[in-house]
This record gives C-alpha cells, structure tokens and sequence, in this order.
C-alpha cells in the first residue's frame, strides 16, 4: 500500500498536465514502515526530467545523475525513495511493457492518465514476482 497527502497528489497531477502531451516523471521519497514492509508513506515528490527526448510522448527515462541526486536528498533527510511516478498522455493508467522491463522491485509505480491535457485516473503498481499488481493507494 502507497499513503499519499492529497497536497502531493496534487502536485504530480499539476506536473502530468502542464507536461502534456509529453510523459513526464518523477521521484516519491519516502519512508518504508518495516514492521509491515508493504506499506510505503511518502513525503515529498521531486519531478526530474524525462530523457527520452524522441519518444517524450509514450516514453520516459530518468538519468542515473538524477536518481543519485534524489536518493541522496533522501538520505540526507533520513528518508529513501519509495516510488517512481510518471503519467501516460492520452494512454490508460496501466504499465507498458517498457514500463515492466524497467521496473525494479520494493517500490511504488503511479501511473496518472493524462487525457486531453486533464488527469482522468491513476494507479499505483508494484511489482511481484516480475508482474505488476496493483496497489491500494490512501490518500491522507
Ligand atoms: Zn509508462
């Protein structure tokens, strides 16, 4: 299970729809509660650039510079990153195929669907066994 505050849910959704018709994408940091290590809470969201400039409307990459940086802006306020989001435009809120060969294990994936320039849904995926299931997401 991801928790959320309606404020962060906001700002990823703000992001989704200025970013339109491009994917953009970013990074939820967090704290993982260990004593059931399935519940991701987050904190703060920090949007990062999406790479992938030929593709920017059904593809995003983030660079290995950005994620340093995020991971050690968590480490620095005793947090980690628990989750990736990123919105799809004009496309379900479901992973693609290139979304499950880069998904790694142990966090959150929201997707936001982005249509017409309005977010129309979102989901939150977590990867088991090499599938996505998804996950139950609690807006605070
Ligand atoms: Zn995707």
């Amino acid at each position: 299970m991801l928790i959320l505050n309606s404020s962060l849910l906001e700002q990823i959704k703000t992001q989704s729809e200025k970013g339109y018709p491009f994917e953009i994408c970013g990074f939820m940091v967090g704290k993982v509660d260990y004593q059931s290590s399935n519940i991701r809470e987050v904190f703060e969201v920090v949007q990062v650039e999406n790479q992938n400039r030929e593709r920017a409307n059904d593809r995003f990459e983030i660079s290995p510079k950005d994620y340093m940086r995020v991971e050690q802006l968590a480490d620095s306020k005793g947090l980690q990153i628990v989750g990736v989001y990123h919105s799809h435009p004009d496309h379900p809120d479901r992973p693609s195929q290139t979304d499950l060969e880069y998904a790694v294990e142990d966090i959150s994936y929201i997707i936001l669907s982005v249509k017409g320039g309005k977010v129309e849904s979102f989901r939150s995926w977590y990867l088991v066994e090499g599938e996505f299931q998804e996950e139950e997401v609690k807006i605070v």
